[in-house]
């Protein structure tokens, strides 16, 4: 199952940071070495950091979003991706547990009716 979580997301961070930034020899865009430095940071985060220790470094929380695309919620703690799609190698939607249960009750409602 393709499974993304907020704690998986922002124990990668730096990694994800330093495949954005980094291109083996130079850092990209590193005014002031600004992006070492956040790297650095990044680095030496505490194991149990949260999406504001990352939002604190980095200015955003661009990286550590989770988002849902069905109630556009970003900051959820985990989406399920659903819907594979082979042309763009990703599902088409991540959705959050609330609206999977919601979507559940939905379908065992009509479900349950064409039984009674
Ligand atoms: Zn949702």
């Amino acid at each position: 199952m393709n499974i993304i979580t907020r704690r998986e997301k922002i124990a990668n961070v730096a990694q994800a940071w330093k495949r954005q930034y980094y291109n083996g020899c130079k850092w990209s865009y590193n005014n002031d070495n600004d992006k070492e430095a956040k790297y650095n940071r990044l680095m030496h985060l505490p194991s149990d950091a949260t999406e504001h220790d990352i939002e604190e470094i980095i200015g955003n929380d661009s990286w550590t979003g989770v988002g849902c695309d069905i109630c556009e919620d970003e900051h959820c703690v985990a989406v399920i991706g659903l819907s594979w799609s082979a042309e763009y190698g990703e599902p088409l939607a991540w959705v959050c547990l609330a609206c999977l249960q919601e979507a559940a009750i939905s379908l065992e409602t009509v479900v349950d009716n064409d039984i009674l």
